[in-house]
């Protein structure tokens, strides 16, 4: 693989051309809002599971940009996708009907088993449509009085930053500031059964839950507790929605996270991989009519649906199948997990996961995750830490077990001093 950025065209009289990773750096602190706190690290290109700095150095990338790159970095079949589609039609809004539209809902609900879809762009806008297709359903179908529906989301969950969203986070830094909340959630103990059943009430329209917490830390719930809350689901005439938006299209080493469970969810989440990286695109999928509650001008989004973004879907959804990353995740994830449990460090914990989500979780006297987050990207590995003492590691399922055996190598050395 060719690995020297210089080879690549870069415009004479480019200012990047001179520029260092302390001056990108400076600008983004001059200009930027300070929300994130990045890693000192300014890439400047990626290729499968591999991304370049400014400097010229390698990495190999462990976050996967929080799973939506699980086809690799700048997949070339998406890319050409993204390239012929921009050529040729972009934005209609949905005043119009476009030729990508539908063929991508065929598609996707082919691949899902699903049997309606909505559009939308990011992961936090498909979970405010879920919100609003559940509490209509509630009122209209369920027969819930107006103004009552409720939804039972869990603690330690991540549904994406908009207002209604963090007014039912659990993590105070991201509610702090905010208020007032959106009313009608509830708020029980994820993996705790008896407390998803204690707080279904007639007006329950919905349980809005992660099948693996991912932002939570990688946190598995036990064994059968999914499948006992779709029972009570079905018993109760309660919507369950799952949202994979992190753990869905192949990134735990199924389709879906929901087939680990035996389950199939009334309405599933989906957004990040949806694009392989290329292009922001989120959708609700729907097993029930759920869905079918909105009316034209219920609800909308001038980029919902576009045609580029549906086109680069299309061919992101063809490249999991086409190149059995699913299958891939399967198989090298229980390897590479297998592999870091077997490293001998007196700083690890627990190691767990599904397929290539796994969580590295070390103890409180380890010096923070953080910290050895820093010194693998010393030498050459990007990952994130969540929480204060979880290392993930996610890569693009498009890894090899050659270059898993690299990662281990770098990532044995640092768990060890
Ligand atoms: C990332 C994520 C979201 C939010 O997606 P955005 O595109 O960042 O709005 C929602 N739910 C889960 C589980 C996620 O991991």
């Amino acid at each position: 693989m060719d690995n020297n950025p210089s080879s690549f065209p870069s415009k004479t009289g480019d200012p990047a051309m001179t520029m260092t990773t302390a001056d990108y750096i400076r600008l983004e602190e001059e200009y930027g809002a300070r929300n994130y706190q990045p890693l000192d690290v300014v890439l400047t290109r990626g290729q499968g599971i591999w991304v370049w700095d400014v400097e010229g150095n390698r990495y190999l990338d462990c976050l996967s940009a929080y799973s939506a790159v699980n086809q690799g970095h700048c997949h070339p079949k998406i890319v050409e996708t993204l390239m012929t589609q921009a050529q040729r039609l972009t934005l209609t809004s949905r005043a119009f009907r476009n030729d990508q539209l539908g063929l991508f809902y065929k598609e996707i609900c082919g691949l899902t088993d699903s049997h309606m879809v909505l559009p939308m762009n990011s992961g936090a806008e498909a979970v405010e449509s879920v919100i609003k297709a559940v509490r209509k359903w509630g009122y209209r179908v369920k027969g819930v009085p107006e103004g009552q529906a409720e939804i039972i989301v869990f603690s330690n969950n991540f549904h994406g930053r908009t207002i209604t969203i963090v007014g039912f986070s659990t993590e105070e830094q991201y509610r702090d500031g905010y208020s007032p909340f959106t009313p009608g959630f509830r708020i029980v103990p994820f993996g705790d059964y008896a407390a998803v059943e204690q707080a279904v009430t007639p007006n329950t329209v919905a349980i809005l839950i992660e099948p693996i917490q991912g932002e939570g830390g990688i946190i598995i719930p036990p064994a059968g507790y999914m499948s006992k809350a779709r029972a009570l689901c079905d018993r109760e005439g309660v919507v369950l929605i799952l949202d994979e938006i992190q753990t869905g299209l192949g990134r735990t080493g199924k389709m879906l996270a929901e087939e680990h469970e035996g389950i199939v969810a009334d309405l599933t989440l989906i957004g990040k991989a949806l694009s392989g990286g290329c292009y922001p695109i989120s959708a609700v999928l729907s097993n029930k009519a759920v869905l079918g509650v909105f009316q034209p001008g219920d609800h909308g989004s001038t980029y919902g649906g576009n045609p580029l973004a549906c086109a680069v879907a299309r061919t992101a959804m063809r490249v999991l199948v086409e190149e059995d990353l699913i299958g891939n995740s399967a198989r090298l994830g229980p390897y590479f997990m297998e592999q870091l449990a077997g490293i001998k460090s007196p700083h690890v914990k627990e190691v767990r996961g599904r397929g290539l989500m796994i969580g590295v979780e070390l103890y409180p006297d380890a010096g923070g995750a953080r910290h050895f987050c820093e010194k693998l990207k010393a030498r050459g590995l990007l990952c994130k830490e969540t929480h204060e003492n979880i290392i993930r590691f996610a890569p693009p399922l498009v890894i090899t077990k050659d270059d898993i055996d690299w990662a281990l190598e770098r990532i044995e050395y640092v768990l060890k001093t």
